[in-house]
């Protein structure tokens, strides 16, 4: 019988998601420790109008460290390749594209497996 039988310490103390030691995972986590898988993040995509022309934001994306959960910058870097487009993350900590991307951006979105939804008119 050891000291930490039967606790929480027993447990293997590994990242569910990238099998890293819990002190070596990025993964991003919720306010109660659990891994933020993209299937799990419900990004919401909108469209805004900036001195007449058309941004694409995607709002609701969590910052995350490999390719299973892309971070901001790499989401920015992909849909910028992707659509073709310039963009930029905003300081609210979201992805915006200049253009009106939104449809796709949503179909791309959930394409990578994101719970992603159209917002806005
Ligand atoms: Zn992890």
């Amino acid at each position: 019988m050891g000291l930490f039988d039967g606790t929480a310490l027993e447990r293997p103390v590994t990242c569910e998601r990238c099998s890293q030691s819990i002190g070596l995972c990025k993964c991003p986590r919720d306010k109660k420790g659990k891994v933020l898988l993209p299937s799990q993040q419900s990004p919401r995509v909108r469209r805004e109008q900036r001195s007449g022309k058309f941004v694409t934001v995607l709002a609701g994306l969590e910052k995350g460290p490999d390719a299973k959960t892309p971070s901001l910058d790499d989401m920015l870097r992909l849909a910028k390749a992707k659509f073709a487009t310039g963009g930029t993350i905003n300081k609210s900590g979201e992805v915006e594209l200049q253009g009106d991307h939104r449809d796709k951006v949503v179909a791309w979105l959930v394409s990578l497996g994101y719970a992603a939804k159209p917002a806005g008119g």
